[in-house]
């Protein structure tokens, strides 16, 4: 089969188009003809080494696909060639201490589609069966591509860990991204009002078009003290952040008492300062969180063919332009998400 792999580390140059070795399932996996397949910024890790592949190089990225079932293993009895689908990335365990606690994400042997195995970037791609979410007619590949790991994790983060409620307030940083484009607009399904941040005035437009009531732009404004002013200087219930360094520290003055930070990225910098004081006296939450559940996988999917969630696409690239969409993200012009189409 065609893919665009990469045999070193470094930039966009490194990723080589061309022939590569077919996926080899066994009796519970399925192998899945990509039809699309989004990028994400953990792609650029795995690329350049912060991350390396666990399997080691060559290597394929790639963590969200949807596509047809092209084969299954010879256990597999509930799927059948042709089914459209979309994979859900994180493969567990089962049996460790925090799977059988039905906390799937956290397993101690977790792994990512196209990180800890190779992903998306291809023509075919492996899966367990178990890993296998049906796609409705009624959402194009593209739409589906888009949805299991940004969508996802944002839903987790808002729903689950900060279990927002209508009225609340939330700020959610980076507009433009996959993750924040997606805040945005769960948030609003749950009834909250959104305050985002851009970091150029040509995304305002796009931010409020998804539903955020007010925009910064967090290179020429303070979002501190834009979100004082938006709340009458309360603080936002819930804040969704996911860039790391001084705008997660930033982000906890934006708390009003007993608020909420997700953290659920570290886009800039692994690494953030917290100021104690604010969390003891205002007794605050800061929890992390990654990815989420098939169950909630499958609940977004319901939403995007009632038309209450639309996943934002940036721009669709062929698989054989890998280097030209990885470059796109790399150069942060895109609002929402970069696929690529085989
Ligand atoms: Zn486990």
């Amino acid at each position: 089969m065609n893919a665009a792999f990469f045999k070193e580390h470094g930039g966009a140059d490194k990723i080589i188009y061309g022939d590569y070795r077919d996926p080899a399932p066994t009796a519970d996996e399925v192998v899945v003809r990509v039809r699309a397949c989004a990028l994400n910024h953990v792609d650029m890790l795995l690329l350049d080494g912060r991350f390396p592949p666990p399997e080691g190089l060559p290597h394929v990225n790639g963590c969200e696909v949807a596509g047809t079932i092209e084969s299954v293993g010879a256990s597999v009895k509930a799927l059948q060639p042709g089914r459209r689908v979309v994979i859900f990335p994180g493969f567990s365990c089962g049996t460790c201490e925090y799977c059988q606690r039905g906390a799937r994400t956290v397993c101690t042997r977790y792994g990512y589609l196209g990180a800890h195995r190779d992903g998306g970037y291809a023509e075919l791609v492996r899966a367990p069966a178990s890993n296998i979410v049906l796609l409705s007619d009624a959402i194009s590949f593209e739409a589906g591509a888009a949805v299991p790991l940004a969508m996802l994790t944002s839903w987790h983060a808002l729903v689950v860990q900060a279990a927002v409620r209508p009225a609340q307030t939330v700020l959610v940083q980076a507009a433009g991204s996959g993750v924040g484009s997606a805040a945005i607009q769960i948030a609003r399904l749950c009834g909250a009002r959104v305050i985002t941040t851009v970091g150029s005035d040509d995304k305002i437009e796009f931010a409020r078009s998804l539903g955020a009531e007010h925009v910064v732009n967090y290179r020429t404004q303070d979002f501190v003290e834009e979100t004082k002013r938006w709340t009458n200087k309360r603080g936002v219930d819930v804040v969704i952040e996911h860039i790391g360094g001084d705008t997660f520290e930033r982000s906890v003055y934006a708390l009003t008492r007993l608020g909420t930070l997700v953290t659920i990225g570290s886009h800039d910098t692994h690494w953030g300062r917290l100021d104690l004081r604010h969390v003891y006296s205002k007794n605050l939450k800061v929890v992390g969180t990654n990815l989420g559940s098939i169950q909630e996988l499958q609940a977004i999917l319901e939403h995007l063919v009632d038309g209450r969630l639309t996943p934002v696409i940036d721009r669709t690239f062929p698989l054989r332009d890998a280097r030209s969409a990885v470059q796109h993200v790399l150069s942060r012009k895109n609002r929402g998400k970069v696929l690529l189409v085989p």
